[in-house]
Order: structure tokens, then C-alpha cells, then sequence
């Protein structure tokens, strides 16, 4: 019996090894082939070099960014150009996942020098069609990580899209605003009395934010902030 269990744990041992051996030299060919390289500068063998990191770091956090209603106060680590915008870009376009460490990074510690009480950590949510063709969204991954580092809950389904909504790329700030209303819902079993800070990646007009913040307020939050690694304007 023992002989038997012995033999076949081995078995599944061994094929598992052989499975990630297999991927281990499909990578490394794949890797041989189409190398990586830094979505800054095109560096070959990263997606994030230290030098295109040393360039972000030196970007210092800008003064408040202009709250619009109902958001109680709202922030961004950045103007969107250079370097962040690039970083920004390869997070959302080009699949480099990895960047969402270092821009999360920056939103945390752009959280630290703000006074906002904030219990609750909550993603833009992502357009569902879009959610489905990249895979991910990456203000999910930004959030998580603002989370984890301020030791503060994830609540993915605090705010969810309840239309897709066309592109909000090519609008002027009226049609933004008409684009987005109405298209949010919050969940008052997790909402309420809460203070929510949401996460996103870029601050355009705001509209997006606005609308999250108005669906979190009707639902019962006591507050709502908003955090983005970048903003079109400060
Ligand atoms: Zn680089």
C-alpha cells in the first residue's frame, strides 16, 4: 500500500518536473528570441530598467490637485509626460504588469504626506470588455499594492460598471461627464459610512472619478478621495 502511494507520488513528481523544466526552456527560448526590454528606454533583457526608475523617483509629488465635487480631496504623483506616462502606458498597454510595484510604490507614499482618513481601498473598475481583453486592470493591481502597504482592505466589488461606456479618449469634458454618469453603482453592504480612497491610474478631466464618488456617496460612503499616479493637469 505505502508502495503504491511511494510510486505514484513519484510519478506525479517526475512529470511535474519534466512540465516545469519544458516551460523553463520554452522561456528561455522565448526569452533568446524576443527578448524583454525596458518599456522607458528599450533596454534590452528588463520591461522596467533602473535607470527609467531612478527618473521617476526623481519626480517630486505636486502640490493638491484640484478637488471637484463630490470628491473631498484628490491627487496624483505626477503630470502625464516623460517617464510616467511611459511607465503609465506599459502598465495599461503592454502588458508589463511589473510596473504596477514601483507605481504603486508612488502612490503610497504620495498617500503618506496627505492628512485624508481613509479606511477602505477601492479600484476604478475597468470597462468589462476591456477587462476581458487585457486580462487585468491596473488600477486593481495599483490598489492592491496601496493596500497591502498601508495595511488597509481591498474592496474590488465596492463600485462596479453597470454599462460599458465608449471610450472616454477624444471627448472634451462635457461629454465626458455625460459619458460617465449613471454607468457606477456602489454596494451599500460595503460602502457605507466607509471612507473610500479610489485608485486609478491616469486623472484626466475627472469625470470618471466624479461619477465613482457620486454612485459611493448615494450609496451611504462618508467620504470618497481619489488617487492616481497621474493627472493630465494639476
Ligand atoms: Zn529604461
Amino acid at each position: 500500500m505505502m508502495d503504491k502511494v511511494y510510486t505514484r507520488d513519484s510519478a506525479e513528481a517526475r512529470s511535474g518536473l519534466l512540465l516545469y523544466l519544458f516551460r523553463r526552456w520554452l522561456n528561455t527560448g522565448l526569452d533568446l528570441l524576443y527578448p524583454p526590454r525596458c518599456a522607458g528606454c528599450g533596454r534590452v533583457d528588463t520591461l522596467w530598467c533602473i535607470r527609467c526608475q531612478q527618473e521617476i523617483d526623481a519626480v517630486a509629488f505636486p502640490e493638491q490637485l484640484m478637488t471637484l465635487p463630490p470628491l473631498r480631496g484628490s491627487a496624483a504623483t505626477g503630470v502625464h509626460e516623460g517617464k510616467l506616462q511611459q511607465a503609465v502606458h506599459a502598465l495599461k498597454y503592454d502588458n508589463a504588469r511589473v510596473l504596477a510595484t514601483p507605481l504603486g510604490d508612488r502612490l503610497s507614499r504620495c498617500l503618506e504626506e496627505k492628512q485624508w482618513i481613509v479606511d477602505t481601498i477601492v479600484p476604478v473598475p475597468l470597462h468589462l470588455h476591456r477587462q476581458r481583453i487585457r486580462g487585468y486592470n491596473q488600477a486593481l493591481l495599483l490598489g492592491a499594492y496601496v493596500a497591502a502597504k498601508h495595511n488597509l482592505p481591498l474592496e474590488v466589488t465596492a463600485i462596479t460598471r453597470q454599462r460599458d461606456t465608449t471610450p472616454q479618449v477624444g471627448l472634451n469634458r462635457e461629454q465626458r461627464q455625460a459619458n460617465v454618469t449613471g454607468a457606477f453603482a456602489a454596494d451599500p453592504s460595503v460602502v457605507t459610512l466607509r471612507s473610500l480612497l479610489l485608485i486609478d491610474d491616469v486623472y484626466t478631466t475627472g469625470a470618471t472619478l466624479q461619477a465613482c464618488a457620486q454612485a459611493a456617496l448615494d450609496a451611504g460612503a462618508a467620504a470618497v478621495y481619489s488617487l492616481t499616479v497621474t493627472a493630465a493637469r494639476i
